[in-house]
């Protein structure tokens, strides 16, 4: 099938020549003519499947035949998501196949101030996307209502959950008409979600179900460089000089420090490049995030909070400058690079204490990564000689080299309490598959480990005291 036989209008057939697509893909394929007819539909997909212009097209469409038109304060369909990445994103979606039409659409979200988002409202607009908690409030402060509403989206529900916004949800979906077509999204369908989507469907939905569009692995081509923490910086200058072909770069960092670090050894070199983790204002994540989609600037240093939900295309190579201590989030990551067909690079940095999480990666996804050239580190300043300070500030920022900290670990009297356990991980045969990470806001692994070493009495604080008053 192709978009030129779906009953689409021109301006849309326009659009979607313009964007570039020209087979719908299977989302698109079973969606579109269902809701075109005025079906609700329960979507069982993951961003990356082509859902956003499964849901955005039709209603559009709808929304240019119905011969109604937008009311102040008032939004004609809703798309509700659970982070700003996603309501920008889907926003930008529907600004470019609305290009030749006169349909409106705006965007809202928390973390900025309200005041040019209630200005876009004032006289109404025909597609709002939103994040629940700001239009909550917005709503309340009667900036829009959702009273003329003709369709809406849930997306990314099983997120909204994990997220803890069922509350939000419930309330939004409480002040909407009864009479609207209903879309709903979800990756996975466990119980909790059937039931949520059961109280937002009319009987009887059009269910469609797609395979995440995964990338296989083993079309990423990998490289592995063994190198000690001190000079991952000067190698990932150097292959950046060395390969100009490397246009479009995502490096990964494990924190937001080390993510600063590396921006500021880059600029030093005058590599064009950005950060965006959570210590970064939303503009200034925007901002970078634009500037690394328009190419403006070569390199985008994310940590994994931060990347999550963000779409970009094109990514020519992924470095690991750390190792993730969850082998799922190397295949998350990685999977950035080599999208729709395209080919991709992934480079992994592994310092001497980064073997272990090496060995899982491996493990996981059956794959022995192949080491890059090491001519390279001919290039590089001599690796420097160890000193017990450096010892301790060891290449994963931990201050102790992991046989120290088992040891410490197996005393029983003064075992720690446990990590919380990262949330469930399906085992990741393809890229797709690996689950999203969870809430940005909620403690991660790595900063609950922080905060154990930082504790004034903590047996790492022990420790480097011991170490300190040892060395004079
Ligand atoms: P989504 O799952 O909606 O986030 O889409 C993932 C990516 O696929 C986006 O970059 C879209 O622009 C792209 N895309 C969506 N539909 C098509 C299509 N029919 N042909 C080619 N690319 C598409």
């Amino acid at each position: 099938m192709l978009f030129s036989e779906l009953p689409l209008a021109n301006p849309l057939q326009r659009a979607i020549r313009a964007v570039g697509y020209e087979t719908p893909t299977p989302i698109q394929e079973q969606s579109i003519p269902s809701l075109l007819e005025g079906k609700d539909l329960l979507g069982i997909a993951q961003t990356g499947t082509g859902k956003t212009a499964a849901f955005a097209l039709p209603i559009l469409q709808l929304l240019l035949v119905s011969g109604k038109f937008r009311a102040p304060k008032t939004c004609r369909a809703l798309i509700l998501l659970p982070t700003r990445e996603l309501a920008i994103q889907v926003e930008e979606c529907f600004k470019q196949y609305a290009q030749f039409t006169a349909i409106s659409s705006t965007c809202i979200f928390g973390g900025v101030g309200d005041a040019s988002q209630k200005n876009c409202l004032v006289r109404g607009v025909d597609v709002l996307v939103a994040t629940p908690g700001r239009l909550l409030d917005l709503i309340g402060q009667k900036a829009v209502s959702l009273k003329a509403l003709e369709f809406f989206v849930l997306d990314e529900a099983d997120r909204m959950l994990d997220m803890g916004f069922i509350h939000d949800i419930r309330k939004v979906v409480a002040l909407l008409p009864q009479k609207r077509q209903n879309l709903f999204f979800s990756a996975t369908m466990p119980d909790d979600i059937t039931k949520l989507a059961a109280t937002i469907l009319r009987p009887n939905p059009v269910r469609v179900e797609v395979a995440p569009q995964s990338t296989p692995i083993e079309r990423i081509r990998q490289e592995l460089y063994r190198i000690d923490k001190r000079r991952k910086g000067a190698l990932l200058k150097e292959l950046l000089q060395e390969h100009p072909e490397m246009k479009k770069v995502l490096v990964f960092s494990r924190t937001k420090h080390g993510a600063d670090k590396i921006v500021r050894v880059l600029e030093k070199a005058g590599v064009k490049c950005a950060a965006i983790h959570g210590n970064k204002s939303q503009t200034r994540r925007q901002e970078a995030l634009k500037n690394f989609k328009d190419e403006k600037i070569r390199v985008l240093v994310a940590t994994d909070i931060a990347a999550r939900g963000i779409d970009v295309d094109d990514v020519s190579h992924v470095f690991n400058y750390d190792l993730p201590d969850v082998p799922e989030t190397f295949v998350h990551r990685i999977g950035r690079t080599a999208r729709a067909g395209k080919d991709g690079i992934a480079i992994s940095f592994c310092a001497p204490d980064e073997e272990q999480d090496l060995r899982a990666i491996e493990k996981l996804t059956r794959i022995r990564i192949p080491e890059g050239d090491k001519a390279i580190f001919e290039k590089l300043p001599p690796p420097q000689k160890e000193t017990p300070e450096s010892e301790m500030r060891n290449a994963r920022g931990r201050r102790f080299p992991r046989r120290e900290k088992q040891a410490q670990n197996s005393k029983p009297a003064q075992t720690p309490p446990k990590a919380p356990k990262q949330q469930p991980q399906k085992p990741a045969q393809s890229v797709q598959q690996a689950r999203p990470e969870h809430n940005s806001e909620q403690p991660q692994k790595a900063d609950f480990h922080k905060h154990r070493r930082n504790r004034p009495g903590s047996k790492a604080r022990r420790r480097m005291r011991e170490l300190s008053n040892s060395n004079g």
